[in-house]
């Protein structure tokens, strides 16, 4: 199953406040033109976007030269929407962050710097929020020297409480970008019949006693009258 964590990009489309706003202005019309085309303009953390170290960092890489494995992993969910002030070290877990893409479902919060550095020693991979903003200027700079990418304005993130799932948000390729829109996805595992029946059609070659596939049987009822 793939859940859909980007918000619509459209001149509606929330603005971080001195951001640009979007603009799409039709350039092209079949009935005119023969083919049909719009000219965008947009800043470049508009939307569901990622930052890249240039945003902050002097010197830093630009989107263009981050490699493509920082856009995908394994990542969970953190829930931190109740409380309103910036999101504190007690409220997340101590432990389990080494390689994965760390989500916040915020209601709006930000991070404290003390969250963004124990992210960082702890080898999270990259890090995102349902809110505008990770975090000021300190959390930015905390994590875009470490090259960890940021993840903005995702949405859908509180039906991933829980799970476990691929990440994946790859950026468009701008020459010298300080960060891109980005298609967010979570990729789940399917679950249920599926699988289980997967799991009964392996029990054949692997369970010489059929336990696997007897259980199956006796759940599902109608599957073989
Ligand atoms: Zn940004």
């Amino acid at each position: 199953m793939i859940i859909d964590l980007s918000l619509p990009l459209g001149e509606e489309t929330p603005i971080y406040p001195m951001d640009p706003g979007v603009k799409i202005r039709p350039w092209a019309f079949i009935e005119k033109d023969g083919y049909y085309m719009n000219i965008l303009k947009l800043g470049e953390h508009t939307g569901t976007h990622v930052d890249a170290p240039a945003h902050f960092v002097p010197g830093g890489k630009a989107i263009d030269e981050l490699p493509l494995k920082k856009f995908i992993g394994q990542a969970f969910v953190i829930d931190v929407r109740k409380g309103n002030d910036k999101i504190q070290l007690e409220e997340i877990p101590d432990s389990g962050y080494h390689d994965k893409i760390v989500l916040f479902s915020t209601g709006g919060r930000e991070l404290s710097p003390e969250v963004a550095l124990f992210l960082v020693a702890e080898g999270a991979k990259a890090v995102g929020t349902d809110a505008m903003s990770i975090g000021d200027d300190a959390v930015h700079k905390i994590l875009l020297s470490e090259e960890l990418p940021i993840f903005e304005n995702l949405t859908n993130l509180e039906s991933l409480l829980g799970k476990e799932f691929t990440f994946i948000a790859f950026p468009l390729k701008i020459e010298g970008g300080s960060g891109s829109p980005v298609r967010a996805v979570a990729i789940l595992e399917d679950e249920g019949e599926y699988s289980e029946s997967n799991q009964w059609r392996a029990s054949l070659v692997l369970d010489p006693s059929r336990e696997v596939l007897w259980n199956y049987i006796k759940r599902s009822g109608t599957f073989f009258r």
